[in-house]
C-alpha cells in the first residue's frame, strides 16, 4: 500500500496552465532523485547502454568545459585548471572499462553499472590516508554526480518515449522536447513541480489539449507512482486518492463543461465579430505540420506563429533546407489563401539543441539567442530563409523575426532576405514576390522604439510571454516568482499600447500571439488596448471568439483607458475579469 493510499486524499495546489480533467494512475519522475535505477538488459540491447554512457560523458565534458571557460574569464586560468582535474577523471580508461565490463558481466543497465564502479573506486581511495588522493575523491564525487544526472536526464526522455500504459505523470520538470516526445493516446495528462504559464512546456501541453498543472513545488517527492491521482486543469490542483465526493463533484465540473463546448461548437465557422462591428483576426500558434487539422477544426483563421524551433527538437541533426521548405510548404498549401506566418528559428531560453553546442550560459533568456543566433550561424539562417522562401510560392507566407532589440538586427535580416532571394531569382526558383515581413515585439526596447522598427517591416506582433519577462525582470519559467509576472502591469499595458499606436502611424496591423492572446479574461483589455489580431494554441480559439461576438468595443476601450490610468496591476486585473465575466458568463463558469 502506498503512503497516500494510508493517508486517505491529498491535495497539492499549483498553476492551471492547461484545462481539463483527468485521472489515472500517477507515473512518477524526478531527475534529482538519488535513487538509481537496476534492471536487467538483454544481451542485444548491451551495446546501446555502453552508448548512453558516451553520450553522457561528451555532455559532461562539454559542461565542464563551458564551466572551465566562465572561471577562466571571471577569475583566471589558475582558478579555471582546478576543472582540469575533472576533465583527466573523464579521460580515464579505467573509467569507461571498468563501467563496460560491468554492463556486459551483469547485464545490467547503465546507471547500476556506474553507480557500482563509482561506489568501489571511491570507497578504495578514501581507505587511503592520503591529502593528495582525498582530493582526487572530491573531484570524483563532482565529476561523476554530473555523470549521474546527465545519465538520468535521459533515462527520463527514454521513459517518457516508452510509456505504453495510460498515466498522469508527475516530474520535478519537463522540458518542450520532452513533452514532445509523449504519446497524447498515454498521457492523460501532467502536473510538475516547477513551471510556469508561459514556460513552453505550458505553450504545447495546451496546444495538445492535454490537462496540466505546473508549480507543484514538491509533489513529485511525495505522490508515489500507481497511486490513484485526479489532475484539475481548471483550478491547478492534483488530487490523490479522491473520495467520493470528491469524484462527484468533479464529475460536475466536467458535465459543465461539456455544455459550454455545445455552445462554441456552434459559432466555430462564425467570424470574431463584436457586437458593433468590428472584425477581429483569429489566428492559430502552433509548431509543427500535424497541428495543421487542429487549425481548421477549431477555425483558426490562419498561422499568427509558427513557432519552427519544434521542427529542430529530438533530432541529432539539424533539418535540411528541402525538409524545412517540405514542412512550411505542407501548411501554406493546407491554409491558403489564409496568412501562415513563419517565426525564423527562436533557440535558447528553454528551447536547446544538444547537437548545436549552444553554450552553457548564466542568463540564457539574455543570451545568444534566436535572431542573435541566426545572424552569427548564417548557413542555419539561410537554410531557413531560403526553404521559407521556396514555400511562399505555395501558398500566403509571411516571415517573422523573434528577439529584435534594435533597428540594426532588422536591417541585417531583411538584407539577407533580399541576398537568397536573388539566389533563387537566379536559380530560377519560384517565390512570393510580395511576402511580407514582420517582427515580433516581445523586448521592451522594441516596444519602446516601435517607430523605427515599423518602418522596416509590415506587421508587429506582440509576444507577450517575453515582452511581460523583461519589462518586470521576472523569469516567465521560475515558479517562485510567479506571482510577480503580471500581464496587467501598467508598464507592460503602457509597451503593448505605445506598440500598437506605432503600427497605427505607419499603417502597419498589429497582433499578439503570446498567451495573454488565449486568455479570454485580457480579450477586452487587449482590443481596447488596439490589438486587432489574436494568435493562440488553436484549442482556445473557440471561447476568446465566443466572447468577442458578444463584446462592445465601447466597454473595451473604456476599460483600456481606466487601465492606462490605474496604478495598480490587481485592479486593473480584477476590473478586465469582470468585464469578460459580464460580457460572457458562462464562458468563466469553471474558471477560478
Ligand atoms: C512570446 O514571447 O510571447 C512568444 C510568443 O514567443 P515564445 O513564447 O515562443 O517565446
Ligand atoms: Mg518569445
Amino acid at each position: 500500500m502506498t503512503d497516500e493510499a494510508q493517508k486517505g486524499e491529498l491535495i497539492y495546489k499549483g498553476i492551471p496552465v492547461s484545462a481539463g480533467i483527468c485521472q489515472g494512475k500517477a507515473f512518477v519522475l524526478h531527475k534529482a532523485q538519488t535513487h538509481v535505477p537496476h534492471y536487467d538488459v538483454a544481451e542485444v540491447d548491451l551495446p546501446h547502454q555502453l552508448q548512453r554512457f558516451q553520450q553522457a560523458l561528451v555532455l559532461t565534458r562539454q559542461q565542464i568545459q563551458e564551466v572551465q571557460h566562465k572561471v577562466s574569464k571571471a577569475l583566471n586560468a589558475h582558478e579555471a585548471s582546478i576543472f582540469d582535474a575533472h576533465l583527466l577523471v573523464l579521460d580515464d580508461p579505467t573509467l569507461i572499462d571498468s563501467v563496460n565490463e560491468l554492463i556486459h558481466a551483469k547485464k545490467i543497465n547503465v546507471e547500476a553499472a556506474f553507480n557500482e564502479f563509482v561506489q568501489k573506486y571511491t570507497a578504495t581511495l578514501s581507505a587511503i590516508d592520503d591529502a593528495y588522493l582525498r582530493e582526487r575523491v572530491a573531484d570524483m564525487r563532482d565529476v561523476t554526480s554530473r555523470i549521474m544526472n546527465n545519465l538520468l536526464g535521459n533515462l527520463q526522455h527514454q521513459a517518457l518515449q516508452e510509456l505504453r500504459e495510460p498515466c498522469i505523470i508527475i516530474a520535478d520538470d519537463l522540458s518542450p522536447s520532452e513533452v514532445a516526445v509523449m504519446d497524447r493516446k498515454v498521457v492523460l495528462g501532467f502536473g510538475t513541480d516547477a513551471g510556469s504559464k508561459t514556460s513552453h512546456m505550458a505553450i504545447m501541453a495546451r496546444s495538445l489539449q492535454t490537462p496540466a498543472v505546473v508549480g507543484l513545488k514538491d509533489a513529485s517527492l511525495k505522490v508515489k507512482s500507481g497511486a490513484h491521482v485526479l489532475l484539475d486543469g481548471y483550478n491547478g490542483s492534483i488530487v490523490v486518492n479522491p473520495t467520493d465526493q470528491t469524484l462527484f463533484q468533479y464529475g460536475q465540473l466536467v458535465r459543465r463543461q461539456a455544455s459550454i463546448e455545445e455552445k462554441l461548437r456552434a459559432i466555430q465557422s462564425l467570424a470574431a465579430i463584436t457586437l458593433d462591428g468590428l472584425k477581429i483576426t483569429l489566428s492559430a500558434n502552433i509548431g509543427q505540420t500535424g497541428d495543421i487539422q487542429a487549425v481548421q477544426e477549431f477555425g483558426g483563421e490562419g498561422v499568427g506563429l509558427f513557432r519552427t524551433e519544434y521542427l529542430f527538437l529530438n533530432r541529432d541533426t539539424l533539418p535540411s533546407e528541402d525538409e524545412q521548405c517540405e514542412a512550411y510548404r505542407k501548411v501554406a498549401a493546407a491554409l491558403k489563401p489564409a496568412p501562415v506566418i513563419i517565426r525564423t528559428l527562436d533557440l535558447g531560453g528553454d528551447k536547446f539543441l544538444p547537437h548545436l553546442q549552444i553554450p552553457v550560459e548564466m542568463n540564457p533568456f539574455l543570451g545568444w539567442r534566436a535572431i542573435r543566433f541566426c545572424l552569427e550561424e548564417r548557413a542555419v539562417f539561410r537554410a531557413q530563409l531560403r526553404a521559407i522562401l521556396r514555400a511562399s510560392a505555395e501558398g500566403n507566407v509571411k516571415i517573422m523575426y523573434p528577439m529584435v532589440s534594435n533597428h540594426n538586427e532588422l536591417d541585417q535580416a531583411n538584407a539577407l532576405v533580399e541576398l537568397y532571394k536573388n539566389e533563387l531569382r537566379a536559380e530560377k526558383i519560384a517565390f512570393d514576390e510580395n511576402l511580407e515581413i514582420g517582427v515580433m515585439i516581445e523586448i521592451p526596447s522594441a516596444a519602446v522604439s516601435a517607430d523605427m522598427l515599423a518602418k522596416r517591416v509590415k506587421f508587429f506582433s506582440l509576444g507577450t510571454n517575453d515582452l511581460i519577462q523583461y519589462a518586470l525582470a521576472v523569469d516567465r519559467l521560475n515558479e517562485r516568482i510567479a506571482h510577480l509576472y503580471e500581464p496587467t502591469h501598467p508598464a507592460v499595458l503602457r509597451l503593448i499600447k505605445w506598440t500598437t499606436e506605432a503600427a497605427d502611424r505607419h499603417g502597419l496591423w498589429c497582433g499578439v500571439c503570446g498567451e495573454m492572446a488565449g486568455d479570454p479574461y485580457m480579450t477586452p483589455l487587449l482590443l481596447g488596448l488596439g490589438a486587432r489580431e489574436l494568435s493562440m494554441a488553436p484549442p482556445l480559439l473557440p471561447r476568446v471568439k465566443f466572447l468577442i461576438r458578444r463584446l462592445k468595443m465601447d466597454d473595451a476601450l473604456e476599460l483600456a483607458k481606466f487601465a492606462l490610468n490605474c496604478e495598480s496591476g490587481r485592479e486593473i486585473l480584477e476590473r478586465s475579469q469582470a468585464l469578460a465575466r459580464r460580457t460572457a458568463p458562462s464562458l468563466f463558469e469553471n474558471q477560478p
